[in-house]
């Protein structure tokens, strides 16, 4: 349920993504859409009636307002395309069609020629993958690059519903269990990570860890983030957050194990 690196996007290939996805004239099969919706910057396309969902779409709504709040990014410079089908079967089929080269994902976020779109579909825990995948789409509307761990680790963050997210991500509780035995890795093992191949649960985990102590933990450390995006986005050479989070807090391991020691409702 992730996102495409950027070099797996290039190597897609084929300008009849878009147009197959909408049901244009490349497509021998008739267009699976049936409902269509805005919701924000979401465009949402479902083979099925929404009707149900709504909430949720609001909801995503929502999740564009709470990243303005949470780090400072502007609105979605773009419109995003979320396409949703009715079951795994279907979903697989259409994503085998499209990317035939990548392997199966339960939900994913593509970004093609500076327009995003997200493929899912409906199942118990549809949400948390429109919230994960749909962060990553937010992101990177206004964001040109983001480093995978922080991506990872904002949608990871983000995938819970509002009320959930401070206490409540089942990382939390397995953290706890990583942090009792000293498991928690430098961000600079994370920053070296290029490939969503190298992402398994644990850099997951590790990746949410680190944006968690930046929302919640010290002010300085909130802001070194903040700062670290806002330059991403004006075209200044970000250089490493990890420097950044260094500068303004020592010890910043220890910082981060004290953080979730505390850490209580
Ligand atoms: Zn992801």
């Amino acid at each position: 349920m992730h996102r495409f690196s950027r070099r797996q996007l290039l190597a897609l290939g084929g300008a009849a993504v878009s147009q197959f996805a909408l049901g244009g004239m490349r497509c021998h099969a008739a267009s699976p859409w049936i409902d269509h919706q805005s919701y924000g910057p979401f465009q949402c396309h479902a083979s099925f009636p929404l009707g149900n969902l709504e909430p949720l779409f609001q909801e995503l709504s929502a999740l564009e307002l709470e990243l303005q709040r949470t780090l400072a990014v502007p609105p979605a410079a773009q419109t995003i395309d979320v396409f949703l089908l009715e079951d795994k079967r279907r979903h697989q089929e259409l994503l085998r069609q499209l990317f035939p080269q990548v392997p199966y994902r339960r939900a994913l976020y593509v970004q093609r020629g500076g327009r995003g779109s997200v493929y899912a579909y409906r199942h118990r825990e549809v949400a948390v993958d429109l919230r994960h995948e749909c962060t990553h789409a937010l992101l990177h509307t206004n964001l040109s690059v983001v480093p995978l761990w922080l991506d990872e680790g904002l949608a990871e963050y983000f995938e819970m519903p509002a009320a959930d997210r401070a206490f409540d991500h089942p990382h939390l509780q397995r953290l706890r269990l990583n942090l009792r035995f000293g498991l928690i890795p430098e961000l600079e093992a994370l920053e070296s990570l290029e490939d969503l191949s190298d992402m398994g649960g644990a850099e997951y985990r590790y990746s949410w860890a680190w944006v968690h102590f930046m929302l919640h933990g010290p002010l300085p450390v909130h802001r070194a983030l903040v700062h670290y995006l806002a330059d991403i986005r004006r075209g200044n050479p970000p250089g490493k957050l990890s420097t950044r989070l260094h500068q303004t807090t020592p010890r910043l391991k220890h910082q981060l194990v004290i953080h979730f020691k505390k850490w209580r409702r």
